[in-house]
């Protein structure tokens, strides 16, 4: 699209976008031994933006650029908080893998002069980023679940491949346990994302995966589709507005943008303090609150002995009915509905799920009511 040499990140809304995360940035191995040499430079959502500035600095053909994202533009298109690109940031320069342009402190480069990068990289789709609504499911991903989605996004690609949790773990510099709850949430029948072929039987216990290519392909043209409408959008605003010198975008497009932010941001905060609320009403109840607590702690245990066949996993087993029974129960006399305790259940929209935006780039009629209901007008 542009061919010189060093080309400014657009501030628009890039969604039609492929973030590649160089290996190095996991960790590195010695080659001889396999052995691990150096941890993750960061966590996994400051990985993200060194990512996006790395993807943006190393483009095809050698060409060198510049990301000129803003805070505000890192934290929404990268969904992250302002605390990790603040952090990613202040890590990124202190660790000398970004610099910036000479006389300027928003143009960010990744230093691949003194930073060793083979080329090998997972690649995070930038929905992979944001809630994924399937059907009537929404599947959201931690930053280090994105990771994972990234790696099977590369490596099981094409054609089926071996993976145990604990080879990704250790590639990632993960937890198991953390791995493990990524792979259930992309092999999850309700989402689809990573299809298991066969569950780890050996020594190992490597399982086959291999992505979901159609539905990757579909999320991946949904991304494109709203990238263009919103262009399209802008074009059009461009035309009929004045243009000041140096503005990038039309005032009425980026005060749109900011008022849908705006209003998402505010609907997801009023999902989690619905949810909280909900959630200290149960703990009150002492029989919730010792079994829900005994679950979290069983929970690991549990995956841990199922990955090690310990013989005392029938015994966890039990002790995890058991407390999913007590927990049931008191639920029931709480009268509240297990699926109260997900935020999904706080939705407002059924039709954009809250999203306001759909993936067509038409806007949800939802949007026009303004800021959502006060609290207790579920
Ligand atoms: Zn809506």
């Amino acid at each position: 699209m542009n061919t010189t040499a060093a080309v400014e990140q657009l501030n628009t809304s890039a969604v039609d976008y492929t973030y590649r995360m160089p290996v190095e940035l996991f960790g590195t191995f010695n080659k001889g031994t396999g052995k691990r040499t150096a941890h993750k430079i960061a966590a996994y959502g400051q990985i993200k933006v060194i990512s996006d500035i790395y993807t943006f600095s190393v483009r095809r053909g050698g060409m060198r650029s510049f990301c000129t994202r803003t805070l505000e533009l890192f934290k929404r298109d990268l969904n992250v908080s302002e605390s990790t690109v603040r952090r990613a940031l202040k890590i990124g320069a202190a660790d000398g893998y970004i610099t910036c342009e000479e006389g300027r402190k928003d143009a960010y480069q990744f230093d691949t002069e003194n930073n060793y990068t083979s080329g090998g990289h997972y690649k995070l789709e930038a929905w992979m980023t944001r809630p994924i609504i399937i059907e009537d499911n929404i599947l959201t991903l931690t930053n280090a679940e994105q990771s994972v989605a990234a790696f099977f996004n590369s490596e099981c690609n094409r054609a089926p491949q071996e993976y145990s949790a604990n080879d990704i773990a250790e590639t990632l510099d993960m937890s198991v346990p953390t791995v493990q709850k990524a792979i259930d949430k992309l092999t999850d029948e309700k989402f689809r994302l990573v299809y298991r072929l066969s569950v780890g039987k050996n020594q190992y216990r490597k399982s086959k995966y291999i992505i979901n290519r159609t539905l990757f392909r579909a999320l991946n043209r949904e991304e494109a589709k709203k990238q263009k409408a919103i262009e399209k959008a802008l074009a059009k605003k461009n035309v009929g507005g004045k243009q000041s010198e140096g503005q990038t975008q039309p005032q009425t497009s980026l005060d749109f943008e900011e008022a849908v932010q705006t209003e998402y941001r505010e609907r997801v905060n009023r999902r989690a303090e619905a949810l909280k609320k909900t959630l200290a009403r149960a703990l009150t109840d002492m029989e919730f609150r010792t079994s829900e607590e005994a679950l979290k702690q069983l929970l690991p245990r549990l995956e841990f002995a199922r990955l090690r066949k310990m013989p005392n996993l029938s015994k966890l087993q039990q002790e995890m009915d058991d407390y999913t029974k007590r927990r049931k129960a008191a639920l029931k006399r709480l009268k509240i509905d297990e699926a109260e305790l997900s935020e999904s259940f706080y939705v407002l929209c059924p039709k954009c799920r809250d999203t306001l935006i759909f993936p067509n780039g038409a806007v949800c009629n939802c949007f026009a009511r303004g800021a959502p209901p006060p609290d207790g007008e579920l």
